[in-house]
């Protein structure tokens, strides 16, 4: 049994009907592993998203990620960075309310759309939906 301790920042993306599920609390008791989270976001109808950072004994994050997999929770290191091309954009606002933690905003009085990279949380969601591919995955 190793002893090595583990620390990672997950985005973890749980289906809609784990929402109310109390799984923050069993990674915590039963797995014994600390958790900081440091973004949270659940759209109505749709799935909840969530940023932590999980630490503890290796055998323990194993065990606690593989746990959050049976449940079907999605689960993807933060290490993924998304660019938003202003030039690209022509600010159609299709991505404005489809981002979960509000990164992406129109101006209501210039209807420019501007990214804030603090706030995104890299769910991918609005590369899906802009049409001349103004925001991009980098990885
Ligand atoms: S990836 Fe897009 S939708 Fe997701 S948080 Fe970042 S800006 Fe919002
Ligand atoms: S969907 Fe794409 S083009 Fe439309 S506002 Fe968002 S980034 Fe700009």
């Amino acid at each position: 049994m190793t002893k090595k301790e583990v620390i990672k920042k997950l985005v973890l993306k749980f289906p809609k009907r784990l929402i109310d599920q109390p799984i923050v609390y069993h990674l915590v008791k039963d797995y014994d592993l600390m958790i900081n989270i440091l973004k949270a976001s659940v759209q109505p109808d749709a799935e909840g998203i969530m940023v932590l950072e999980l630490s503890g004994k290796k055998e323990n994050f194993d065990k606690g990620i593989n746990f959050l997999k049976k449940l079907g929770v999605e689960i993807q290191p933060l290490s993924k960075d998304i660019k938003f091309d202003e030039k690209l954009c022509y600010n159609c606002g299709v991505c404005v309310p489809i981002c979960p933690v509000g990164a992406l905003v129109m101006d209501k009085k210039t209807y420019q759309v501007s990214f804030d990279k603090q706030k995104c949380i890299a769910c991918e969601l609005c590369i899906k939906v802009c049409p001349p591919r103004a925001i991009k995955l980098v990885i």
